[in-house]
């Protein structure tokens, strides 16, 4: 039987002849119909991936030198488009439509010999904290089936929860990595914006979105960050002269770290006790090892959210002005209707409604009269912000939050009251914010048996050593052992 623990025992499988490519994909295809009730994949590649499989094993037997990925099984979150593969953000407005391109993350991932096994679900153009809001319906957190997984990568976090790839890609523009990685048990890395190109990525708040990785062990999304990240001559929000190498996690396993906490983060009324006290011990203990921990002030945190949904909602509404059904995508039905009618009526049909919220939010927010009060004055927040983040990094290397006030609550709580589910993000929100990286790193488990996670940052392009105490962390909680995998 197949089974799968980390990219490396993989490798070292397949080069002892333990297992083929074909096995692998042939395990996940099964696994994927086992799982079907869970709703994590829109669309499954499989006669291509065995095709693949079979490639990549007689190119191995031939000798040839493998890719850092070679025979690796990832799944992509339904916003990252693959040549000539449906691509719809989980929305009816782009139903029927292919991608007539790559994205660069994509390309990188076949050249270093990745199998991309499908697509998987999400919330509608990444809006949403629970996977709720798409045209394929809700996804199932497998650890318990009558909660939400998180989103808006819900299908990215499932599937790799689930045991359905190894490793998967989705995107953060808000926590939509790190909140479904916490929520399932899993590592949800946002890598710092400019990282990743975002050629390729369906565009919900370009000044925000970041593609991210999910796995479950450090070292496998060192690796896949080391192979999508870098410069791209499509996308000039990419760092140019970063090289992203991610060798070893266990470089300084005696490394002392300087680690910051918000106060008011960890007293915040809507933070459950349990988590808060959690998180407390952990960082207690982190100081009984001589790492230095200390709260520091953060009088901001109020203003992270509502500043967020300003400026995204702004952007969204921009970035989805391109929907209009005469380029591609949903057109509707009636043909006798004059111009504007005809774009009131695709949109009005083809978005859903937290889609249409935010863009009318964000009209509202860029419109005359409004700019000023609202897009402005949230702009200004962003830049204290950004300020305040360069001086708490001169004195500490990392920031400790938790990931989301809550574990993973039922399906349906929270869908009626899009205020509290917003509020839910704020501790996600602000690395996107500042650009920062940041991790959720599944540490803990609750007494209502949902597991949960810290969430670690770092400063701009520092991922090594967000991604080495990552691991030196993961090892002590023994999380390698992950009781919360559903396999
Ligand atoms: N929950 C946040 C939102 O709805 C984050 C989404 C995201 O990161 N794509 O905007």
């Amino acid at each position: 039987m197949f089974t799968f623990h980390s990219i490396q025992d993989y490798h070292q499988a397949l080069s002892e002849k333990v297992c083929t490519c074909e096995d692998a994909v042939r395990h996940y295809l099964d696994r994927i119909e086992a799982g079907r009730h869970l709703n994590a994949y829109v669309q499954v590649y499989g006669e291509e991936a065995l095709e693949r499989a079979r490639a990549l094993d007689a190119k191995r037997r031939a000798g040839e030198k493998p890719g850092r990925l070679h025979g690796v099984v990832i799944g992509l979150k339904d916003v990252i488009a693959y040549k000539d593969h449906p691509l719809t953000a989980a929305s009816r407005i782009l139903k029927d439509f292919t991608s007539i391109y790559n994205a660069t993350a994509v390309d990188k991932l076949i050249r270093e010999d990745a199998i991309l096994i499908g697509h998987l679900n999400c919330d509608e153009f990444a809006m949403g904290s629970t996977n709720e809001n798409s045209a394929y319906g809700k996804v199932l957190n497998a650890r318990d089936l009558n909660r939400v997984p998180g989103g808006s990568s819900g299908g990215s976090a499932v599937a790799v929860q689930a045991g359905l790839c190894m490793v998967s890609l989705g995107s953060d523009t808000g926590g939509s990595v790190r909140q479904p990685a916490d929520f399932c048990g899993i590592l949800g890395l946002k890598p710092t914006y400019g990282r990743v190109s975002r050629y390729g990525l369906i565009a919900y708040a370009s000044s925000f979105d970041q593609i991210g990785i999910f796995g479950r062990t450090t070292p496998d999304v060192a690796r896949v960050l080391d192979v999508i990240a870098g410069e791209d001559d499509f996308d000039s929000t990419v760092a140019k002269g970063r090289s992203a190498t991610f060798p070893d996690l266990t470089g300084e396993p005696d490394k002392k770290y300087r680690i910051a906490y918000f106060k008011e983060a960890l007293t915040h009324p809507g933070l459950d006790p349990e988590i808060r006290d959690t998180l407390l011990d952990c960082l207690e203990g982190l100081r009984n090892e001589g790492h230095t921990v200390e709260a520091v002030d953060f009088d901001l945190l109020d203003y992270i959210v509502p500043a967020y949904y300003v400026l995204t909602t702004a952007e969204a509404s921009s970035n989805l002005a391109r929907f209009d059904g005469v380029k591609y995508g949903y057109r509707t039905q009636d043909p006798d209707l004059e111009l504007t009618e005809f774009y009131k009526r695709t949109r009005s049909e083809g978005f859903g409604t937290e889609v249409k919220r935010r863009i009318l939010l964000g009209t509202f927010v860029l419109s005359a009269g409004y700019y000023d009060a609202y897009f402005t004055k949230a702009q200004q927040v962003r830049k204290m912000l950004v300020d305040r983040t360069d001086l708490i990094f001169k004195d500490f290397d990392i920031i400790v939050l938790p990931t989301s006030p809550t574990t993973a609550f039922p399906i349906g709580e929270k869908m009626d009251d899009p205020i509290a589910m917003y509020l839910a993000d704020i501790y996600t929100v602000y690395a996107n914010l500042v650009g920062i990286p940041g991790i959720s790193i599944p540490l803990f488990t609750h007494t209502n048996g949902m597991p949960f996670g810290m969430q670690a940052m770092t400063s701009r392009f520092k991922e090594l050593p967000l991604l080495q105490f990552s691991h030196l962390i993961m090892q002590q909680y023994k999380s390698y052992e992950n009781p919360t995998l559903c396999d």
